[in-house]
């Protein structure tokens, strides 16, 4: 399993620790956060715009994940295990199928 790490200060430590207190009390791992915010960020901000613009919102809409209810330009249709179809965001593919519980992944939503 990949392994990444950050660096984060002394000072850093009480917020990490909250920021994991937090999680739990969500029931959503800190790593899952983690990914979800790189995601989320890469996906604002790879077309070179240090914002989204208004062109950009019209033009790309972005979709819901069913999963984390978070918004993503890319999101895929997957079949699970119970045959259920939802829409789900990489981080969510890629927790979902460490559990086991994607029989398939569909589609890319247009
Ligand atoms: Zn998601």
């Amino acid at each position: 399993m990949p392994v990444f790490n950050f660096y984060g200060p002394e000072t850093f430590r009480l917020s990490w620790k909250k920021f994991m207190k937090i999680c739990d009390r969500e029931d959503e791992s800190a790593a899952h956060k983690l990914r979800k915010f790189v995601e989320q960020y890469n996906d604002r901000h790879d077309k070179g715009n240090p914002q989204i613009t208004f062109d950009t919102l019209l033009n790309m809409p972005q979709k819901e994940c069913e999963r984390c209810e978070e918004l993503f330009d890319n999101v895929w249709r997957v079949k699970y295990l119970s045959d259920v179809i939802m829409k789900s965001c990489r981080s969510c593919i890629d927790e979902d199928k460490s559990k086991g519980l994607v029989k398939r992944v569909l589609s890319l939503v247009g």
